[in-house]
């Protein structure tokens, strides 16, 4: 599988779980630049604390910045075999940049939507909690932990809800989505490269139908 996989689709799709399965499951790279943003929180520079101040507003972070962070993350050994891009490209440009990256590293690009409906979009983000150590994603009302608040395999990590799930947040997330990454999903289909996959429902049917798509 050498090639690059772009899962588009509003914020609380599924992305994220869906792309992390991949990577459990078919050892291939999840790339989240959402996740590496948030990374850089501990840093003390003024591009991190900038970085901080976009995403808590829901606004996105600016196009070449992103692309330096995508562009080395993925020049790293173990994206050798391909990758999954989980939350980028975004926007236009992005897309474009991500053309000039997949042809540099001779990779085809495979897009593949993860669609929902968007009242139960709300829900999902609002009700969304994740785990500081591990990553791994719970949502209050679909998928809680065993114990309230805190991660299944780390009983000593209190479960974070991101300060950009909450509600004003979220709909600034969503009008985002709408004007500047859902005409990707055009653009792709203009080249013939995306698959749609109806991102409501059992878990492990849609990752299914995401693998299938992957490893054809
Ligand atoms: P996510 O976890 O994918 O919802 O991303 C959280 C936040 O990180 C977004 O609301 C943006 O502020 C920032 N971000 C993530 N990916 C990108 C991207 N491709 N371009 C610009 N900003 C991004």
């Amino acid at each position: 599988m050498d090639k690059v996989i772009v899962l588009i689709g509003a914020p609380g799709a599924g992305k994220g779980t869906q792309a992390r399965l991949l990577q459990e499951r078919r050892g291939i790279p999840q790339i989240s630049t959402g996740d590496m943003f948030r990374e850089m929180k501990t840093l003390e520079t003024p591009l991190a604390r900038e970085v901080q101040e976009i995403m808590v507003s829901g606004k996105l972070i600016s196009d070449d910045v992103t692309y330096q962070v995508v562009r080395e993350r993925t020049s790293r050994e173990d994206c050798e075999n391909g990758y999954v891009l989980d939350g980028y490209p975004r926007t236009a440009i992005q897309a474009a940049q991500l053309e000039e990256l997949a042809k540099e590293q001779a990779k085809d690009i495979q897009a593949i939507e993860v669609h929902v409906p968007r009242e139960e979009l709300m829900r999902r983000l609002t009700g969304r909690r994740s785990c500081p150590v591990c990553g791994e994603i719970y949502n209050i009302h679909s998928k809680p932990p065993k114990i309230d608040g805190v991660c299944d395999l780390h009983s000593e990590a209190e479960l974070i809800h991101r300060a950009d799930d909450f509600e004003e947040k979220v709909a600034v997330r969503l009008a985002t989505y709408d004007e500047l990454t859902k005409p990707l999903i055009d653009y792709y289909e203009t080249l013939g490269r995306i698959s749609k996959v109806e991102g409501s429902g059992d878990l492990e049917t849609i990752y299914s139908e995401i693998e299938r798509l992957v490893m054809k």
